[in-house]
């Protein structure tokens, strides 16, 4: 199989966590109710590629996501999974069906703009905030890891560009309220890295250290890798991706939105930098799960390899 050569570069961590994010924020923009039984083995068949953390799915309410209404079903087909299983919820509603499942990591979801957080979960950023803050207590005091999504945090569709110290005040709240890590989410692709770099330096300067953030970069205008160097420099080791580029915008047919896994993967390979990962195994997974899907990948590197070897 082709791989890349491998040259380090100055000034980058040796490893890097990978947060795998197709098996709940890809499908969840996927129209064909995927049955429980193949998301279970997606699941299994990402973890055997090397992938220690997986999102596997959402205990948001089954009307507003049917694609992830099978959480129940699904999480006792995924317990001899050997990786982190972090779940999304919305509320306490949603905690409460994940704990009652031995869920041991859970995920909130908000946003920096007030626009985003009333189509979203209609409700004010702050209204969204008060809403997470008994969920999240909850989920620490049973002794859950909480991740705090940040949508939004560069641009947004309603109001343009996002000011820095906007991103970062809703950050800091949400590690106050007792988040682990925040997931610094460019939902609309338009980050650049002089903007990624801007950021985690304000951050910083906040008191929010690099060690407590990821970045979620989406593909939109062919800047996601670029914003992960950009990241990576700074300090960041936390990186969420999607196998296959799963996800791509629920308005537009294989349109490119989520990083894709194996397009990482590829650039961390040829860098040297740690992930555990077999790109072949993952490749094919994607290959497989786009089969499912009914169209192919939206990744160039599951592209590239599969047109090769796999
Ligand atoms: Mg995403």
């Amino acid at each position: 199989m082709t791989l890349p050569m491998t040259v380090p570069a100055p000034g980058l961590p040796t490893r890097v966590r990978i947060h795998e994010v197709g098996p709940r924020d890809g499908l969840q923009n996927e129209k064909a109710l995927v049955p429980a039984a193949v998301k279970a083995e997606f699941i299994h068949r990402l973890a055997e590629a090397g992938l220690t953390t997986i999102e596997a799915t959402s205990f948001v309410h089954p009307k507003w996501l049917p694609q992830l209404a099978d959480a129940e079903e699904l999480m006792p087909l995924i317990d001899d999974v050997d990786a982190r299983l972090p779940v999304l919820v919305p509320n306490e509603r949603g905690l409460d069906r994940a704990l009652a499942l031995g869920v041991r990591e859970i995920a909130v979801f908000a946003s920096a703009t007030e626009s985003f957080a009333k189509a979203n979960l209609n409700r004010t950023v702050d209204g969204a905030l008060e809403m997470f803050e008994p969920v999240v207590t909850k989920a620490k005091d049973a002794g859950a890891a909480v991740r705090g999504y940040l949508s939004m945090c560069f641009g947004d569709p309603w109001e343009g560009p996002v000011p820095i110290s906007q991103t970062v005040s809703v950050s800091r709240r949400l590690l106050d309220m007792g988040c682990d890590e925040i997931s610094l989410g460019d939902t609309i692709g338009v980050a650049t890295p002089g903007h990624v770099r801007e950021l985690l330096d304000t951050l910083n300067e906040a008191g929010v250290a690099d060690d407590r953030l990821a970045v979620h970069f989406h593909d939109t205008y062919g800047q996601a890798l670029a914003n992960t160097l950009a990241a990576l420099e700074h300090g960041v080791t936390t990186v969420d991706a999607s196998a296959g580029g799963l996800g791509g915008c629920p308005y537009a047919k294989s349109a490119t939105g989520n990083l894709a896994t194996e397009d990482l993967v590829w650039m961390l390979d040829g860098l040297g930098i740690e992930t555990g990962v077999d790109i072949g195994r993952l490749t094919a997974t994607s290959v497989w799960m786009a089969r499912h899907l009914g169209r192919p990948s939206p990744s160039r590197t599951v592209r590239a390899l599969s047109q090769k070897e796999i």
